[in-house]
């Protein structure tokens, strides 16, 4: 079954608001077996949002929209379907004393523009909201399903998990959805394409996305398939695959964060970490603890910024600073170096760099940034470059500061000075 979703509402195409809905119902349609096809962001006016649903109908088995079913003049989804469907609106005596009663708890009378939340097209199925006013509504026409679902995230989301979900899981789609999520560090896109894309035509029924986020690329294989069996071992084996691909810049073929991935590295060695931050403020202890449990591996760390705290915290030469300056190797080895004296940690690390967008000069533009990592084996370090604005370098700053890390255990003998 194939399905398309109209998000219904004027604000979300504005530069303030952002369709969510879909989201949220594409997983959970996957999940069911149907697939989505068209997403459409319609405002307000009956005439789009009637041309939309045209649209829709022309081309999906199955039309899910959110918004457009409250009380306001702005609400007009359930008028423009009934009218374009040809229904007749009757009000139903029954939402409508739900609807006043829900009032009456509140202690206030039910305004009279309500009303209209109770109207029903002929042959609708009404999906109750014990969570809004607005009921959902459920149509069938020409052997195509119409569901109209409230806008608001979480009458949306329990409407579909309490009304719609039991009853597309009924239809009993015969394909399903099977997907992998593998994280890749240390390469770009078109590296990573070039690497996984002679797969491509090994696996003709497994399509696979590739998503480029700061800090790293996903890779998701998808397959349709009517058997579980075959689409999961069509999906180990191209996953066997690319991972020899990707070697070690593959960090996860089950969707985890760097940050997970580390917690694990370190829980496994037994070994602790703290961190000593210039130019990331606290984001990589921020990402760190971010973990439940992190407290078994995370000591602590100290944000570093001026350079007499880069002495006094965890003491970083101020003749170093003076000659090198603070956005050196040798600073980031000292800061590393000094983090881990100074708490005991197995592992200390420390970042220093230029966020931008002001403060390069062109020996150290905006985006230099050095890493350091010691260990008992002593400290080293790397200078990068990385580009975008001030949030993308401190972001990439800590994501490559987590991998170095990654590597450091799993790849002991890789990258020693
Ligand atoms: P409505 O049912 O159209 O009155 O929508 C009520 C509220 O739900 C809106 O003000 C938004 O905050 C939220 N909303 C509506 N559509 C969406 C959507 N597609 N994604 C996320 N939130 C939405
Ligand atoms: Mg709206």
């Amino acid at each position: 079954m194939n399905a398309e979703i109209i998000a219904v509402g004027s604000e979300l195409l504005t530069p303030y608001r952002i369709d969510t809905n879909s989201l949220y119902l594409t997983a959970q349609l996957n999940q069911l077996g149907i697939r989505v096809l068209h997403k459409a962001v319609v405002g307000d006016a009956p005439d789009e949002m009637s041309s939309s649903f045209r649209h829709a109908l022309d081309r999906a088995e199955l039309v899910v929209s959110s918004g457009g079913l409250g009380p306001t003049d702005d609400d007009r989804t359930r008028q423009t379907v009934a009218e374009l469907l040809g229904r007749k609106l009757r009000t139903n005596d029954e939402i409508l004393a739900g609807i006043r009663e829900r009032f009456r708890r509140y202690g206030r009378a039910m305004p009279e523009i309500n009303a209209r939340q109770a109207l029903v097209p002929d042959g609708a199925i009404v999906l109750p909201n014990p969570r809004g006013s607005a009921p959902g509504l459920w149509l069938e026409t020409n052997g195509r399903i119409v569901v109209l679902l409230p806008g608001p995230p979480n009458e949306l989301e329990g409407m579909f998990e309490e009304q719609v979900q039991p009853r597309l899981a009924k239809l009993g789609q015969r394909e399903h959805l099977y997907t992998r999520d593998l994280r890749i560090s240390g390469l770009p896109e078109s590296e990573v394409e070039q690497r996984v894309r002679p797969l491509y035509s090994v696996y003709p029924d497994i399509d696979t996305t590739i998503l480029a986020a700061p800090g790293g690329i996903q890779l998701h294989p998808r397959i349709w398939s009517e058997d579980a069996r075959i689409a999961e071992k069509l999906l180990d084996e191209i996953v066997q695959r690319m991972a020899l691909a990707l070697g070690e810049h593959l960090y996860s073929t089950q969707g985890e964060s760097l940050e997970e991935v580390v917690g694990r590295v370190l829980t496994e060695n037994r070994a602790t970490i703290a961190v000593a931050e210039s130019c990331t403020g606290g984001m990589l202890a921020e990402r760190l603890t971010n973990i439940s449990g992190s407290s078994v591996y995370f000591l602590g760390g100290v944000v570093c910024y001026s350079n007499n705290l880069k002495a006094a915290f965890v003491d970083v030469p101020p003749e170093i600073i003076e000659t090198k300056g603070a956005v050196s190797s040798e600073v980031a080895l000292a800061l590393a170096d000094g983090i881990r004296r100074r708490t005991g940690a197995t592992v200390g690390v420390g970042i220093t760099g230029i966020a931008g967008p002001g403060g390069g000069t062109p020996e150290k533009p905006v985006g230099t940034v050095h890493i350091g990592i010691a260990d008992e084996r002593g400290p080293r370090a790397r200078g990068f470059h990385f580009l975008g604005d001030r949030d993308r370098i401190r972001l990439q700053a800590t994501q490559t500061a987590l991998d170095m890390v990654r590597r450091y255990f799993l790849f002991p003998s890789h990258g020693r000075a």
